[in-house]
Formats: structure tokens, sequence, C-alpha cells
């Protein structure tokens, strides 16, 4: 297919190639030069069946569109990857219809390392025709695609599922330096929890102190993984998302201030699994 892609940043870069590697036909644009092949975002999009945005937050992709959405052929099918707000992406959407051309919300997880390897997991907001069209487009760029409902379902499955992973690693992180103050060992709360009711991603996975999960940040001083800055990010569209629904999501809103504050104090670009160290801290 013929592919605009607009925003070739840590994701979008190796995403596009990906595309490109499966045989696609991709024209990328960044506003910073030399990142892509289009001189303007107009040409990026103007044959373009199908255009692909990666960009920073919802504002971006709003006025992204505004500018391009006059010059796309009718019927262009817009998906937007970014991670943004569940309003600004049902406006986007409405937008690319009001337009004439169709839309999809498709936020990834995965991360960097996903991008590359086109392992990623789309979350897709559609309705059905849009999404069949958009399917094995994302295919090129990862291992799961999954319809998540209609316009915004994608965004708000992202930030569903992240909530919950920015709320559970905070209590894993919590137990182990309760642990490690009763005396217990890292390593044994590891074998009980895992197998155990405590059992989660934050722990058997991303476990947050180096040892029982030799692949997991904490044994590499933090390295990213996933940076607690955009944990925070996404932990404020999910306090934005629940204020608008009238949700009282007390500890995801809690969650998002302890990884403020931590970020505030030079954390921005660790792992979020370093928060166990600020706890640590705080309870020396
Ligand atoms: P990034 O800052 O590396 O890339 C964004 C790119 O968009 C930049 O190169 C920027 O110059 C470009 N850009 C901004 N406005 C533009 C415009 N109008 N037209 C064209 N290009 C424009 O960010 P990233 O890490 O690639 O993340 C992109 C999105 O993916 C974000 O919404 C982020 O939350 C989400 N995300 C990131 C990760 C991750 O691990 N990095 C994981 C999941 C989701």
């Amino acid at each position: 297919m013929r592919i605009g892609f607009l925003g070739l940043g840590n994701m979008g870069g190796p995403m596009a190639a990906n595309l490109a590697a499966a045989g696609h036909e991709v024209t990328g644009y960044d506003v910073l030069p030399g990142l892509g092949t289009a001189t303007d975002p107009v040409q990026a999009v103007r044959d373009a069946e199908v255009v692909i945005t990666m960009l920073p937050s919802g504002r971006h992709v709003l006025d992204c569109y505004e500018s391009v959405l006059a010059h796309a052929k009718p019927g262009t099918l817009f998906v937007d990857c970014s991670t943004i707000d569940v309003t600004d992406a049902r406006a986007a959407h409405q937008a690319a219809v009001r337009a004439g051309h169709r839309a999809a919300d498709a936020p990834v997880s995965g991360g960097v390392v996903g991008a590359t390897a086109a392992t990623l997991t789309f979350m897709v907001g559609a309705r059905e025709e849009d999404f069949a069209l958009a399917e094995p487009v994302l295919s090129a760029m990862g291992r799961k695609v999954v319809h998540c409902g209609q316009p915004g379902a994608g965004q708000a499955a992202k930030i569903c599922n992240n909530m919950i992973l920015g709320v559970s690693m905070i209590a894993v992180s919590e137990a182990f330096v309760l642990a490690e103050k009763l005396g217990l060992s890292e390593q044994a709360l590891y074998e009980v929890a895992s197998t155990a009711s405590g059992q989660c991603w934050a722990l058997t996975t991303n476990c947050p102190v180096p040892g029982p999960v030799p692949t997991s940040p904490a044994n590499n001083e933090y390295r990213p993984g996933f940076a607690t800055a955009l944990m925070l990010k996404d932990l404020g569209l999910a306090a934005s998302a629940a204020r608008s629904a009238g949700v009282d999501a007390e500890l995801g809103s809690l969650a998002e201030q302890v990884y403020r504050r931590f970020a505030e104090q030079g954390g921005g670009g660790q792992d979020f699994s370093a928060i166990v160290t600020a706890i640590r801290e705080r309870s020396a």
C-alpha cells in the first residue's frame, strides 16, 4: 500500500522502516529535518491510501490533522498510533470523518524494542470495516493487533492497562522494601509472591530489584525499559479520563503523584521500576 508516515521519532522511525521492509511504499515526514523523505506533510499524505501518525501528544495530532486532512484523497484511512487522551482521539476521528476520510486510533505497547523488532501490540478503536483495512498494515509492525471497540477504545484500553501497571509497580516495590526491613530476602519474597496471589507483570517480568528476574531493568542500572517520564504521561492521561468519566480512581491518581515526585528528583529517564529506590530512600 502507499503509506504516509508522520512522526519519525524513537517509535515512528523503526515502525516506518518495518512497513517499508514489508513491501509498502512509505513516504515519511517529521518536523525535524533529515528524518523523512518528504519535505512537508502534504507531500507525505497526498497520494497515500493510509496515513499513520506517531506524535508526542493529542495537541500534535489534532494540529497535524488540521493541516493535512484537506490534502489527502477522499476516503484515506488515518491511523493514529500515538498515546493521547481519549477525548482528543475521538476529536481526531471526527475531524477525519468530517473531511471525508476513515480513521482509527491504534496506540501501542512494546516500546522502542518492540517498534524495532516489529513485535508491538496494537490496541485499535475503529469501526469494523476500518479495522479490517488497518489490520494487515499494523501487522507489519507488530505481533498482536486487538480490535478493542469503537473509535477511542484503543486509547481507553492503553491507559486502563497502564494505570494497572503504574499502581502495581508501586505495590510490588513497597512490598520489597518492607520485606528488606523485616529481614525477608528478596529471593524468598519473589519465590512466594510470584506463585501466589501477589503475582503480576511488575513482579515476574519487570521485577524492581536485581536478582530474581535477570532480564529486568533493575539488573541494568534501571536503564529503560519503560521510562518513568512515559509512565507519568500515561497516568496523566488516565487521570484526565477518570476525571471526565467521573471515576474515583484514588490509587491511579496517587500513583501519578508518586512518579511525578520521582521524575522531579531526576528519575524521569530511568525505568519506572526504579521507583523502588525512591521508596527505599524515604524509608531509610
Ligand atoms: P519522539 O519524541 O521520539 O517522536 C515524536 C516525533 O514526532 C519527533 O521526531 C517530532 O519531531 C515529531 N513531530 C512532532 N510534531 C510533528 C508534526 N506535526 N509532523 C511530523 N512530525 C512531528 O516520541 P516517541 O518515543 O517516538 O513516542 C511517540 C508516541 O508514542 C508518543 O505518543 C508516546 O507516548 C507513544 N509511545 C512511546 C513509547 C516509547 O517507549 N517511546 C511506547 C509506547 C507509546
